[in-house]
């Protein structure tokens, strides 16, 4: 045997016995990152975070932050190559550079594919019309012109194809006045419906398909900052409709097609129909309680399905409410938390900060999870949470 023969037979022995630390990449820095490299300590992974904000609050947990554009194509692409398996955060990368990475042998989770038709709502509501998965009725339009021949479709929500974020690229058109407040680009225009209930499933899926799924989340929101004000799991659903929410979820994961960890967020309405909302492809703020409240939270089955572990234990260890901590009203700056520590005297409350340096009105600064067996004291608290700290600047 030649000596190179012998060297590459020794390495390769070495990587089947020893199992070299994977190298794994986030496209995106913000508080989602950050959670998950908090649970990346606890196992064989070595960290690469791409953001361009070098104080982003993912940057100092990784073990190598790289300054770059996830939206520009060299940079996502010269980020992965090297990679073994790479992830997001936020869904706005730039998913041809993935594919490239993908078709190059690189693990993406989620799927570049899955990942295009999240990306757009048109797209998004198109693939749940094909694949007959209930979802309110919609029209396309391709701009404002278009968006005022559609008069007798509302009341309605216009929402952008591409680019909204936390109810930005959102507008709800419920009489022919409201019209013009709808957007001149491509978007869609959904039927409105008559809320009950907004929950949310998330669920696990591994590169075997096999899934995890956790129990339903009830989403309250506010209604003036369109934000989560703060939610509770498991959900209160009569037996039926929990079934039918999962069923539907499940549905939702299975024809995407893709390993990774999703957010779908459904509506239930009087009639106890359940509607499909949208779905996310990553970790998510419904999922943000799993830290403490279930045996394996979010993050840690995202490792899960990235380092090709078995899947986690989704059950809850006790009932949570989750409320987020937003920049207050009329406050821009470097962020000081009032009431922080009556917050860290109470018992069964634990507090997550996203090290984000500047607040201002209704930034997520951080969130926080309380456990209880008891809904009524869950409910206390997070008044009581909501009535005491506040993110403020000088
Ligand atoms: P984002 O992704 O920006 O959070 P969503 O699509 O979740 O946007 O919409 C934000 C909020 O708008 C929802 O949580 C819900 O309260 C309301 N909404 C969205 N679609 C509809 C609809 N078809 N009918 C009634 N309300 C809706």
């Amino acid at each position: 045997m030649d000596f190179s023969l012998f060297n590459f037979t020794i390495q390769f022995f070495y990587c089947l016995i020893f199992a070299p630390m994977k190298k794994a990449g986030i496209l995106g820095g913000g508080q989602l990152g950050r959670m998950l490299l908090q649970e990346a300590a606890n196992y064989p992974v070595e960290t690469w975070v791409m953001e361009n904000d070098a104080s982003c609050p993912a940057a100092h947990l990784c073990h190598h932050f790289i300054k770059g554009d996830i939206t520009n194509f060299d940079d996502v692409y010269n980020f992965g190559k090297n990679l073994d398996v790479l992830t997001i955060e936020i869904e706005s990368v730039n998913e041809d550079a993935l594919e490239k990475l993908e078709s190059e042998g690189v693990s993406v989770f989620p799927k570049p594919a899955t990942l295009r038709i999240i990306k757009n709502k048109i797209l998004q509501k198109q693939f749940y019309q094909q694949q007959e998965i209930p979802t309110s009725d919609f029209i396309i339009t391709q701009n404002a012109e278009d968006l005022q021949q559609h008069a007798s479709f509302l009341p309605a929500v216009h929402k952008l194809a591409t680019g909204g974020y936390d109810g930005r690229g959102v507008q709800i058109i419920k009489t022919t006045e409201d019209i013009t407040k709808g957007f001149d680009a491509p978007a869609v225009l959904e039927k409105m419906v008559d809320i009950k209930k907004e929950i949310a499933v998330m669920i696990a899926v591994n590169k075997a398909g096999e899934t995890a799924i956790y129990s339903p989340v009830d989403m309250v929101f506010d209604q003036h900052l369109n934000l989560l004000s703060y939610q509770m799991s498991p959900a209160t659903l009569p037996e039926k409709l929990l079934w039918k929410a999962e069923a539907i979820a499940l549905k939702v994961v299975k024809e995407l097609k893709s390993p990774g960890i999703f957010a779908v967020e459904l509506f239930t309405d009087f009639d106890d129909k359940v509607w499909v909302n949208e779905t996310a492809p990553r970790v998510h703020n419904s999922g943000h309680h799993s830290i403490e409240a279930c045996y394996s939270s979010q993050f840690d089955m995202l490792w899960r399905v990235l380092l090709d572990y078995p899947l986690g234990n989704t059950d809850h260890i006790m009932p949570a409410a989750l409320v987020n901590i937003l920049g207050a009203e009329g406050f821009t700056g470097p962020a000081i938390y009032e009431g922080l520590n009556e917050i860290l005297a109470m018992d069964n409350v634990f507090v997550h900060l996203y090290g984000k340096t500047d607040t201002k009105p209704g930034r997520k600064m951080g969130h926080i999870t309380i456990l209880s067996n008891e809904k009524q004291e869950l409910l206390h608290k997070a008044n009581q949470i909501k009535h005491t700290l506040f993110v403020k600047s000088k």
